[in-house]
């Protein structure tokens, strides 16, 4: 018997095959309103971007970098090293360097505080290095949360870490946030409904941006960090819970108190994990990041994080142990936050400026961070497919995140009329000038 040609014309059969994607994929998708903005951004370049988390590119240390760069790849045998291979919780050089930098900081707000435990002594081994602070994240949710677990959030908060676990399949379950971060007697109200509706054992994590929280600028007030880690130690009953501090903003402070860490609070380091990262202070482009974790978590994460990369990368970790070790890391810290500090007053004084007049409208004045976190009267909403949004995009050319992105829970849980906006990436004047569009946009809505 002859064998049957194929019809080169034919459909493949295979092609008409379902694409079945993952369970995560699925749970992945709500990082898509990031995209949209992304989007609109790109559509309309004559926008002012507020919404845009980025860093201002004028205090990148593109000299710096250059010189440390010379210097490692000078010697063939240190280029050699940095050029192989590292390990997967990173580099000895650069945990050694982290855990000096970790250590100062500890102290230095520990001196200004006579609070927290100074806790200078930090343990290169419980430190691990990672691709930007966003995948100690990650890896924190992986090794903790199964599919319905739940994480306990501040509302508003840092969405993308929202996408984290809805990426997962978890729950975030949002505590309203006041002036001085997450209310722990209303974190204690939800622990008791939990227990009641028989959940307990499904919460594992308390999620706390430490220092200028994104979106809303707002730090956690020094009694509520000592508070946060009683109350996790007390309701780690079923089994443990774990406070995530991240404090990537940490060293963007312009005045106001320098607080310890929430990890300060914690005398035997088994409850919170700090997460801290080079992104903001120094360079977002390396993806630098690093978590201190209790020693349990230890393994766990490294195992992970193993099946994902083998390590970050062991070249940007040798460089930054150049730069630590060269002294020019706390110099460029200092230049940078002058420069935000000069945008940061100049944002809140468009907004006094150019709102001071509309009734209903209020924002926070943020002591560090990138972000001014505004209100608009209930009846303005900022969303995605809002009027206003559209308008301000549109027709008076800003940009902004819309603050219901930032909330966990149920639409209702959310609040539609807010704003964050970022003085990161803009000069101080286009700053200005885009503070007087969203006023315009807000008067013509209103
Ligand atoms: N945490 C917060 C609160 C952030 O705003 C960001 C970045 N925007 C990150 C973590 C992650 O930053 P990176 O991965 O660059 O360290």
């Amino acid at each position: 018997m002859l064998p049957k040609t194929t019809d080169p014309s034919a459909p493949a059969t295979a092609s008409r095959a379902e694409v079945k994607l993952s369970r995560r994929w699925q749970w992945a998708t709500r990082g898509r309103a990031i995209s949209y903005l992304m989007e609109q951004a790109v559509e309309n370049p004559h926008a002012i971007s507020l919404a845009a988390g980025l860093v201002d590119p004028s205090t990148l240390p593109v000299a710096e970098t250059r010189t440390v760069l010379a210097d490692l790849l000078g010697d063939s045998e240190r280029g050699c090293r940095a050029l192989q291979y590292g390990t997967t919780p990173g580099s000895e050089r650069l945990r050694r360097q982290v855990a000096i930098l970790l250590g100062r900081l500890e102290k230095n707000s520990a001196a200004q505080n006579g609070a927290g435990h100074a806790a200078a002594e930090i343990d290169p081994s419980r430190l691990i290095l990672t691709t930007g602070s966003q995948q100690l994240l990650s890896l924190v949710g992986e090794v903790l949360l199964d599919p319905d677990d739940i994480c306990l959030v501040a509302a508003p908060t840092y969405f993308v870490f929202l996408g984290v676990i809805h990426g997962l399949g978890a729950r975030a379950v949002p505590i309203p946030a006041d002036e001085n971060g997450m209310q722990i007697d209303l974190l204690e109200q939800e622990l008791e409904r939990i227990e009641a509706a028989g959940e307990l054992s499904k919460v594992k994590l308390i999620y706390a941006v430490s220092y200028y929280e994104n979106p809303s600028g707002i730090s956690l007030s020094t009694e509520r960090r000592r508070e946060l880690v009683r109350l996790a130690e007390r309701w780690s009953r079923d089994q443990k819970i774990f406070v995530l501090e991240d404090a990537a903003y940490r060293q963007l402070h312009y005045d106001g108190p320098d607080r310890p860490s929430i990890w300060s609070f914690d005398p035997s380091h088994e409850t919170v994990i700090l997460a801290q990262t080079f992104s903001k202070s120094f360079s977002p482009g390396l993806r630098c990041g690093y978590g201190l974790l209790p020693k349990p978590l230890v393994r766990p994460i490294v195992d992970r994080k193993g099946n994902e990369d083998f390590g970050s990368s062991n070249f940007i970790q040798h460089l930054l142990a150049t730069v630590l070790e060269s002294g020019i890391y706390e110099p460029h810290v200092e230049q940078v936050c002058a420069s935000y500090r000069v945008k940061r007053d100049r944002m809140l004084a468009a907004a006094e400026k150019y709102f001071a007049d509309l009734p209903g409208v209020s924002w926070v004045r943020p002591q560090g961070g990138l972000y001014v976190w505004m209100t608009l009267p209930e009846q303005i909403e900022t969303g995605l497919d809002s009027p206003f949004f559209d308008r301000a995009v549109k027709v008076d050319g800003v940009m902004y995140v819309p603050g219901e992105l930032c909330y966990a829970g149920t639409p209702a849980q959310r609040r539609r009329n807010q704003m964050r906006l970022s003085f990161g990436v803009e000069s101080p004047d286009k700053i200005e000038e885009g503070i007087r569009r969203l006023a315009s946009a807000v008067r013509a809505v209103m």
